[in-house]
């Protein structure tokens, strides 16, 4: 017969404990956050179709960590995954550029989407280091362009009103929808692809300065 002494048990208990709190922290490390008006609803894998396999892939060398005919990557096989319906609290992105009026003036819009396809390029007309800040919704929050004259940041949806400063540039300040989401928010491990509709939940602006 096992015999336990008390201080024993306390001890077994504390590291029971210790443990089951490791396990829901690490759990909730990999589910995205919730917000207010969030839900819960448990979706059809969007990447294998609920089929939770791999396809043979049309064409070139599968992506790394995927075997084609091998349980998908996405939901490792669970065929469901339970994603968020956003609610009108939950952050949207917001991603634009800062630029020199004078040297983005005859840039059509074009060259401009193209170049969101090559984000460690240059805009044309890229201010580096601008300061914006937005202020809407009880909150001011403050980023800069980067290298690139580019910017992102995640906001609560709703009206905004930005101030964007550069060295050598005049003051403007633009006024802003931020856009609430629309589609669904899959958990990371198989946030491998952004969507069509996720791309179109992006807020999308471009602010141009005068020197
Ligand atoms: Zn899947």
């Amino acid at each position: 017969m096992l015999q336990l002494e008390p201080r024993r048990v306390a001890t077994l208990g504390v590291a029971t404990v210790i443990c089951i709190v490791f396990v829901v922290m690490a759990k909730m490390g990999t589910r995205p956050q919730m917000y207010p008006g969030d839900r819960t609803e448990v979706r059809a894998c969007q990447f294998c179709g609920g089929t939770g396999v791999e396809s043979a892939q049309s064409e070139g060398p599968p992506p790394p960590g995927v075997r084609p005919g091998g349980p998908c990557v996405g939901c490792r096989g669970a065929k469901n995954l339970s994603v968020i319906i956003p609610g009108p609290k939950h952050p949207a992105w917001v991603k634009g550029t800062v630029r020199d009026e004078k040297l983005a003036a005859n840039l059509p819009v074009e060259a401009v989407l193209s170049e969101s396809q090559r984000p460690m390029q240059k805009v044309a007309g890229g201010v580096t280091g601008a300061k914006l800040t937005f202020e809407g919704q009880g909150k001011k929050v403050e980023i800069n362009s980067n290298l690139t004259g580019r910017f992102k940041v995640a906001l609560e949806p709703g009206h905004y009103s930005v101030k964007i400063s550069a060295k050598d540039f005049q003051e403007r300040s633009e006024q802003i929808e931020v856009a609430a989401l629309k589609s669904p928010i899959w958990p990371k491990e198989s946030a491998r692809l952004v969507t069509a509709e996720q791309e179109a939940d992006i807020t999308r602006v471009d602010f141009l300065l005068s020197r």
